[in-house]
């Protein structure tokens, strides 16, 4: 019998609006079309009941975090251009997503990683994608700097967000989020690491503004960690510092068009610390059964900062982009909450003695 299999990823959804033709082999592993689900308990327990928050789990991509968005399309179009290996620097999900998509494509791929600072999991993915990893002393600013020098006298293509093709498969999010709403947010809050995300999702809100697909576009707040605001503070940061591995860089790749993008919807580019994200991590688990990465929960630990400075108003419409699954990361969850793990006897009394039954 002929098979009817409909391809999935999102180049075959978005085609007309990405950079793609009928000759662009297309790479993809089905991302895209994450869930955008609706809070039901974490408007009441922070006094806002009228707030309508929905969060985007880009962690539920085939690699684990939105990184495959812009992958997908990176890698499609190094093979038509008719490259043989790609390059990256990496906090560990551009590296996990350039692997498998490169793998799949049957490209080389090198990834440069700061030693000591890439979360188990996202190791674990390069590794078993088959990547080539090099731990540089250095952190991502560094290696991010080493990679662009490479690039200019080696025959390996770029997959950091650099890379043009990159926020264009990202900008996917945005039309999904407007598609699962009906209409445009009125307010996105997402984590602000290199910074090109926020640069995505602005991109493809205006397209569908200037489309007439949608009204309005939403208000960008954007969240840096403390230790790591460098636009925040308007001057790069040496040695950046945060929990939140995925945003902890000092020199973000898309530092002006963020800025522009922050100007243009009327927005906000802000600075959580980490013991606010770590608050907002433990709330999406406890509250709303949803493991993210801590990075992610940047955007949740910025909405509260604004819900409680006035900045957004307490009945607005809003969007948290959770960028990364938590099971990358199980290190973080498991320093987070303690609990007792010490066997008890294997017999129903005392089972029912420690569950207080
Ligand atoms: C890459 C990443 C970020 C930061 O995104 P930028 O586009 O660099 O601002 C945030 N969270 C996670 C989980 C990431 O992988």
């Amino acid at each position: 019998m002929q098979t009817t299999y409909k391809k999935s990823g999102l180049i075959e959804k978005y085609r007309q609006h990405l950079p793609v033709t009928a000759a662009t082999p297309v790479v993809t592993l089905g991302e895209g079309n994450t869930p955008l689900v609706q809070a039901v308990n974490i408007p009441k327990l922070l006094g806002y009941p009228n707030l309508e928050l929905f969060f985007k789990l880009e962690g539920l991509n085939p690699t684990g975090s939105f990184k495959d968005r812009g992958m997908t399309l990176a890698i499609s179009k190094a093979v038509e251009e008719g490259a043989k290996a790609v390059i990256c620097a990496s906090t560990g999900n551009t590296s996990a997503s350039a692997a498998a998509f490169a793998t799949k494509a049957g490209l080389r791929c090198y990834v440069l990683l700061p030693h000591g600072y890439v979360a188990l999991g996202k190791l674990a993915q390069a590794i078993h994608y088959g990547a080539q990893i090099i731990a540089i002393k250095g952190n991502f600013d560094r290696a991010l700097d080493l990679v662009r020098e490479l690039a200019a006298v080696t025959p390996v293509t770029v997959v950091n967000s650099i890379n043009p093709y990159r926020l264009e498969g990202q900008k996917t999010a945005a039309f999904e989020v407007v598609e699962h709403l009906g209409r445009q947010p009125d307010y996105l809050c997402i984590p602000v690491g290199n910074a090109g995300n926020i640069c995505a999702y602005w991109r493809g809100f205006k397209l569908y503004r200037e489309l007439g697909i949608t009204s309005d576009a939403p208000r960008m707040h954007g969240f840096e960690a403390e230790g790591s605001a460098a636009i925040v503070r308007g001057e790069p940061i040496k040695n950046p510092e945060t929990i939140g591995t995925a945003i902890r860089i000092g020199n973000p790749a898309s530092w002006q068009e963020a800025v522009q993008a922050q100007q243009e919807s009327n927005g906000k580019i802000d600075a959580v610390t980490d013991d606010e994200i770590l608050a907002a991590y433990k709330m999406l688990g406890s509250a709303e059964g949803i493991f993210c990465e801590p990075s992610s929960a940047a955007s949740l630990a910025g909405l509260i900062k604004h819900l409680k400075s006035g900045l957004i108003p307490p009945h607005s419409l809003v969007t948290c982009v959770l960028t990364g699954n938590g099971l990358k990361d199980p290190d973080t969850a498991q320093k987070v909450t303690v609990v007792d793990l010490s066997p008890v006897e294997a017999d129903l009394a005392p089972l029912k003695k420690v569950m207080a039954l």
